[in-house]
């Protein structure tokens, strides 16, 4: 097996974070605006054969790890040969899926077999009606049955990921790390993050609630953080058990406690480039690579280029962030 490639700072990046559209059938408030999106050309997409392509390109430079993000993955009407092809790369050790869940009923027992190991299911509320006002499209029925059919097919953990956003759920936090208690699921509460220039980065700057706030809310009527060892030191969650649960409690907190300096990312558009930093404009185009033909050995050329251009980190601290992207084109 290759070595793990690594950056210019001695981080190790090995996973590979592949947007397959960035259409959503949701609307989230901080991810998506209601209007004047803007969507790749369909031609401009990268195909099943060539994600499979920069895969196992990405293996042969030594990338273990793959998710499957977008806009929403589950929209593109090949997602099953996708997972099928990169299932059947040899040294793909991990490949999950991120998903808002609303297709997953249909879905999830076709993905588990054509190979997809782990998936998260991105939910904000337990409420019907906060759900609709934060993610806008989309019901909690719909949202809970992709939650139930992806258990039942045995994409296990599941892992729920909730954006706190505050004036739109904070009431949410308690009820949705109670779930732990009772189920062995992981619920993670994000930060939110601004990307873009526009109406969603307002609301996610203006939104912001730390995560120490967020700990404070659940240990004050559940008990107290129990927190767990870190298995996997590039794991942006940090994680906790409460009082008796089965479940884990997450906190990834990209504003507050920055983790940049064990990120091991790389991601890759829809449209095929190379994104280097999530919070930054910084890309390489690999699609045009691909369509002139290149072969495998040279677009893992590129995608070591992109690992050793990796900025530092972030920038939110100083008020920057991403000026051509919103979070809908990139994946989370
Ligand atoms: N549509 C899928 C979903 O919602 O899970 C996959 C793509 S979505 C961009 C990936 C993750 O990004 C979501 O789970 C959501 O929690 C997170 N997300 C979106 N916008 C965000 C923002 N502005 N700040 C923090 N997290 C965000
Ligand atoms: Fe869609 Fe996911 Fe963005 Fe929500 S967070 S609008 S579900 S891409």
């Amino acid at each position: 097996m290759p070595p793990v490639p690594r950056d210019g700072f001695g981080r190790e990046i090995d996973y590979l974070r592949i947007s397959l559209t960035d259409h959503c059938n949701l609307r989230c408030v901080y991810c998506m605006p209601l209007a004047g999106n803007h969507y790749a050309p369909s031609p401009d997409l990268l195909t099943a054969a060539e994600i499979e392509a920069v895969a196992r390109a990405a293996v042969a430079v030594g990338f273990r790890k793959f998710r499957l993000t977008g806009g929403e993955p589950t929209l593109r009407a090949d997602l099953v040969e996708i997972v099928e092809r990169l299932a059947g790369v040899a040294g793909v050790h991990d490949l999950a899926m991120t998903t808002n869940g609303v297709r997953l009923p249909g879905l999830a027992p076709r993905l588990a077999a054509a190979g997809l190991k782990r998936i998260n299911v991105h939910l904000d509320s337990l409420d019907a009606a906060r759900v609709a006002r934060v993610m806008r499209w989309g019901t909690l029925a719909e949202i809970w049955a992709g939650i139930e059919a992806a258990e039942a097919a045995g994409l296990r953990p599941i892992k729920l990921n909730a954006v706190v956003v505050r004036r739109f759920n904070e009431e949410d936090v308690v009820p949705l790390a109670a779930l732990t208690l009772e189920r062995d699921w992981h619920v993670r509460f994000v930060e939110t993050m601004p990307l873009g220039r526009g109406e969603v980065a307002a609301v996610a700057r203006a939104g912001l609630v730390p995560s120490a706030e967020s700990r404070t809310w659940i240990e004050a009527a559940l008990g107290p953080l129990l927190p767990l060892p870190p298995t996997d030191p590039a794991d942006e969650s940090r994680n906790y058990r409460l009082p008796g649960g089965r479940g884990v409690v997450g906190f990834i907190s990209p504003v507050s406690e920055p983790y940049c300096a064990t990120c091991n990312r790389m991601r890759l558009t829809a449209e095929g480039r190379f994104h280097l930093c999530l919070l930054r404009d910084d890309e390489i185009d690999v699609r045009g690579a691909l369509r002139a033909g290149a072969e495998l050995d040279a677009i893992g050329r590129l995608l070591l280029r992109a690992v050793g251009s990796k900025p530092t980190g972030h920038r939110l601290d100083l008020g920057h962030s991403t000026e051509a992207r919103e979070m809908y084109q990139i994946g989370g």
